[in-house]
């Protein structure tokens, strides 16, 4: 038996059984054998009866001496059986076992039988119960083989089948699993083990240590898995017809020429690496992380020029109208005066920069647009560079659409979520990773501080304070409605409230209601400095750059996420005032204190994001459309970081060496890769 059989074509398989399972698309021996328990009950030992209460939970083995239900309430019942302890002495004393309203319970349970429970003792007044446990009724003896007496598996939930079912089927395939070996799975250097030694471990571990060790074997194999798929994913981007798109940099040169500062290393350096990829007729596909304020734009417009030098037209796309506005903004600004012209497209506004066009020359070099438009673009014909900011809202399918033209355009995906090391490993394993880890010098510190509601007066009088040295702030309030009404009139409360507060400063309201133009001139009018304070949803959350503004006040700050919250102080200290940002928070736990004393502490974002990570899972950090990474069965990101790492290094050593996987001894890897890609085409279409 190996593991692409069939579980339907296994005779002793009663045809039930494998209908269910099915139904959990648990369909081949491989797929039942990475149905992996969902934890452990150490049942080579039982408990003694316990005689007080505890949060632990514990497995005991017993024989039921009583059963009965009381009513309660109306039409409900609370089923008892009474437990006692296999030896009794004069100081044990029983454990009363209670359900409520759950009477399939009562027909399972009877007196006489013996019982293996797991769940927390309770005292209730003199009794100590459980309520709910989990529970198995000891057959016959020879079962105890299977399900107790040893560290026992513990399945996740599934319906119409067991634990004792699931248990007794995955023990009998592993007798007969035959395909003892991990070929195909694992390359050698990372492991000693065999898949099936591995696979009876994890089932049915002989120790702890043993279980440790087939955990990582079989982990290895999960993210080998992924980075293979990953690893050839880029593999086959690289292996794409692209061209070189790389001028001479006379045209950078002026441009870094004419900025009112200099680049910081970090920004030197990843220009560099943007350069030899424009250089390069392998198709770039390169992710540029950096804190928010730590300078991209420039980077990204730098790209864009040797680009244009080169004689190719390029494209940079922002997530809203308002980036997208800000950007086009900035480039008519540097790059008008050096003769570039520049096309901005939006759903609301078409504009193209008035310079006079030279014989021959397409409309635009640069096109400005927001991510909606990328692939609509009148004008847009030989784009050598596309590049894509704030690149964690932007899904991976639309990345891999970009791969429609041809040539291959040089691709640049930036982003301001700092990811943490191994996640960026994981989620963007398929692109090259630059990383600006450096903040201008001229910028003046940000201090942030979580008070309690209770203290707005004194905020108050420092954010007047500030206003009054004519400094401009931001107040973001959280979402509380979904539905568009509720939304506006909360959005309108918000402000009456605030302008009320903060008299005779002019404030401006903007949220996601208001209609795109409008939106532009509120903006606008905040860049100028005609507004002192923008009150706002977290429209304002990414990349929004208006430098004398130096107070971020958050309200209900327990309500959002660490990440967001670091994206949002990233709004000040973009000049070279001191910046506060002031969570206040209407909830007094300790849990929120300790959330948000991590911004307290550092201003760095990856410190950040790892803490939002452990607190919240990748989930919450990169939105869920992006975490593709539920299919995990075993690994843990964080937890197994180290596995991760060296799962990677073998898959790309093995693509370094052989991009086609056509050497013979690479073919036994193939599949992962047919498998993966499998899965990852049904969920793009
Ligand atoms: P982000 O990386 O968040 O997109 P921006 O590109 O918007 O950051 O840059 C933030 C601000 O810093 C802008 O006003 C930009 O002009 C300015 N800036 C960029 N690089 C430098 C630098 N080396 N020194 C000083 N200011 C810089
Ligand atoms: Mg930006």
């Amino acid at each position: 038996m190996t593991r692409t059989d069939l579980l339907g074509e296994i005779a002793w398989i009663p045809r039930p059984r494998t209908t269910a399972l099915r139904r959990l698309g648990i369909v081949t021996v491989g797929d039942l054998l990475t149905h992996y328990p969902r934890r452990y009950e150490d049942r080579s030992e039982f408990a003694g009866f316990p005689h007080e209460e505890s949060d632990q939970p514990i497995c005991l083995c017993g024989e039921v001496i009583k059963t009965r239900f009381n009513h309660f309430g109306r039409g409900k019942r609370i089923f008892e059986a009474t437990l006692q302890e296999d030896n009794a002495h004069a100081l044990s004393q029983p454990l009363v076992l209670r359900w409520f309203n759950l009477h399939y319970v009562q027909k399972m349970i009877l007196t006489g039988q013996r019982l293996v429970v797991f769940g927390k003792p309770r005292r209730r007044g003199q009794r100590l119960c459980m309520e709910h446990p989990e529970f198995e009724v000891i057959e016959n003896d020879e079962e105890i083989l299977i399900h107790f007496r040893r560290i026992t598996p513990i399945y996740p939930a599934t319906e119409g089948l067991t634990q004792r079912v699931l248990r007794s089927l995955v023990y009998r395939l592993l007798d007969e699993y035959e395909d003892d070996d991990l070929v195909g799975v694992l390359p050698a250097n990372l492991t000693n083990d065999s898949s099936g030694e591995a696979w009876r471990q994890i089932h049915f571990p002989s120790s702890e240590q043993a279980l440790m060790r087939a955990r990582e074997t079989l982990v290895l194999a999960e993210f080998f898995a992924m980075q293979m798929r990953l690893s050839s994913r880029r593999a086959r981007f690289q292996s794409r017809a692209g061209a070189a798109h790389r001028g001479e940099g006379k045209l950078l040169e002026a441009f870094l020429r004419a900025l009112p500062f200099a680049l910081t290393n970090a920004q030197t350096r990843v220009i560099e690496e943007l350069r030899a990829d424009l250089s390069s007729t392998v198709p770039m596909n390169r992710l540029l992380q950096g804190d928010v304020g730590s300078g991209k734009t420039v980077v990204a417009v730098a790209a864009i020029l040797l680009a244009v030098e080169a004689g190719f037209q390029a494209a940079l796309m922002a997530p809203t109208q308002i980036l997208a506005e800000q950007h086009y903004l900035f480039l008519r600004r540097w790059l008008e005066p050096l003769g570039v012209r520049i096309a901005l497209r939006t759903a609301a506004r078409q504009e193209e920069s008035f310079l006079p066009l030279l014989e021959g020359e397409a409309a635009a070099q640069i096109f400005v647009g927001t991510h909606a438009l990328l692939y609509e673009i009148e004008g847009l014909e030989r784009p050598g560079l596309v590049v894509i900011d704030e690149q964690h809202k932007f899904g991976v399918a639309q990345r891999a659409r970009l791969t429609n033209y041809e040539p291959v355009p040089d691709v640049l995906v930036m982003t301001a979520t700092p990811i943490p090391r191994t996640l960026t490993m994981s989620l963007y394993g398929d692109l090259d990773v630059s990383t600006i880890d450096e903040m201008p010098a001229d910028r003046g510190r940000i201090v942030t501080a979580a008070r309690e509601d209770a203290k707005l007066p004194d905020v108050l009088a420092f954010l007047l304070k500030e206003l009054k040295s004519s400094r401009q702030a931001y107040i973001v309030y959280p979402l509380i409605e979904e539905s568009e009404k509720l939304e506006v009139k909360a959005a309108a409360a918000e402000f009456e409230k605030w302008r009320e507060r903060l008299r005779p400063f002019t404030c401006e309201l903007l949220h996601g209601r208001i209609p795109a133009q409008e939106k532009q001139g509120i903006m606008e009018r905040f860049r100028r400095g005609l507004t002192s304070v923008l009150i706002s949803t977290t429209v304002i959350e990414v990349g929004v750059d208006v430098p004398n503004a130096t107070v971020m006040l958050v309200e209900n700050a327990e309500r959002f996420g660490l990440a967001q919250l670091h994206q949002l102080r990233g709004r000040i200290g973009r000049g070279p005032h001191k910046s506060y940002c002031i969570l206040l928070r209407s909830d007094s736990s300790p849990e929120t204190s300790a959330r948000l004393a991590v911004l307290e502490q550092t201003n760095d974002g990856f410190v950040v994001a790892e803490a939002d990570w452990e607190q919240r899972g990748p989930g919450d950090l990169l939105g869920t459309a992006q975490s593709g990474l539920s299919a995990l069965k075993l690994g843990n990101l964080r937890l197994d970081a180290k596995l991760m790492q060296k799962a990677r290094s073998a898959a790309t050593g093995i693509f370094r060496d052989d991009p086609q996987l056509a050497n013979p001894e690479n073919q036994r890897f193939l599949h992962l890769i047919v498998e993966e890609e499998g899965k990852t085409f049904s969920h793009v279409s």
